[in-house]
């Protein structure tokens, strides 16, 4: 971060994750030698978005890694919401099971809400459920949504201080933007929150020495944008189409690496930035449950 360097070092989220897998597999591994049935994730996937499929694919293969049990119920997009929410109902009173994730987006016509409502939050392996919500936002101890959570693990990881310390959060969801702005002001953060109808997005994220851009937008956020050595972390994961016919397309985050990388002190890339510490952060939700529970 000092005034000599002339490119932001990279945070290495893929080599925190694989960390944080490995103790989370000795524990487990930890847990089975004392005759401790191991953690069980249960996967709900409605209809056949590819996205989604890889990405459960993803989360079973980790889990498999971790020597957990895991189980995924594969719906067809036609199932109705009843039927939907009965299967999580069963997860709920599965013992073998201490986390449940429902991939998302639901297929249209199902109401999202009411599906995560149905799961028992002990069990929200997601952090998404309304108590999981409301206990974040009233500072109380909850399962807390996986990306967010990652996030903060790497800051902690690389030691950046956060206390009384300008954070930006660019976009507000309740999957990243939102919670994200929770946690970093539980850590005393003072924290601003844009989204599409901020009016000089650069004015607010040139204060910023935390910076987290969760937009799904490639390139919103560019050098000029960026306070110098600040901190930026890129959640956005958006696929460029190939440069040419028959070429590959290119996986790119939210931030425009090569004149952010000039101004910023740490990084987090795309990929191998934010996306693997979600997984990492979700077996750890689901190992913590089933120690809750053991
Ligand atoms: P959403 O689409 O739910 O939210 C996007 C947010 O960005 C909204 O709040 C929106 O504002 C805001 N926004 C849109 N355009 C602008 C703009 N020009 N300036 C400022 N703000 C803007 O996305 P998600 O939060 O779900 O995801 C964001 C990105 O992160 C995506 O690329 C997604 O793929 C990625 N992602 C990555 C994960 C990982 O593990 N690495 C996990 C989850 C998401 P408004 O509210 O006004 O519409």
């Amino acid at each position: 971060m000092g005034g000599l360097s002339v490119s932001a070092r990279l945070i290495d989220g893929a080599g925190l994750a694989a960390r944080i897998r490995a103790e989370v597999a000795a524990q487990v591994e930890a847990m089975k030698s004392r005759g401790v049935a191991p953690p069980g994730l249960g996967v709900v996937l409605v209809g056949d978005d590819p996205a989604s499929a890889i990405y459960v694919r993803n989360k079973a293969a980790a889990c498999a890694a971790a020597g957990f049990h895991s189980v995924q119920r594969n719906l067809l997009a036609t199932t109705p919401q009843a039927d939907i929410i009965a299967e999580v109902e069963a997860l709920n009173r599965d013992p073998g099971i201490h986390g449940i994730l429902v991939q998302l987006p639901l297929p249209q016509g199902v109401d999202a809400d009411a599906v995560v409502r149905a799961i028992n939050p002990v069990k929200d392996a997601d952090g998404l459920h309304p108590e999981n919500v409301a206990r974040l936002a009233m500072g109380h101890p909850a399962v807390l949504p996986c990306t967010p959570a990652g996030i903060m693990e790497m800051l902690h990881d690389e030691g950046v201080p956060i206390a009384g310390r300008e954070a930006a959060v660019v976009g507000r969801s309740n999957i990243v933007g939102r919670p994200v702005a929770r946690l970093l002001l539980l850590e005393n953060a003072t924290v601003t929150v844009c989204h599409s109808q901020t009016a000089d997005l650069g004015e607010v994220t040139r204060r910023a020495d935390i910076l987290v851009a969760a937009v799904g937008r490639a390139a919103t956020i560019t050098g000029d944008m960026v306070k110098p050595g600040a901190t930026v972390i890129d959640v956005g994961m958006n696929r460029l189409p190939p440069p040419q016919p028959g070429g590959k397309s290119r996986l790119v985050g939210d931030v425009d690496r090569q004149s952010v990388e000039l101004v910023a002190g740490l990084l987090t890339p795309v990929p191998g930035g934010v996306g693997p510490m979600t997984i990492a952060m979700l077996l750890k939700n689901t190992l913590r449950a089933a120690q809750a529970a053991s």
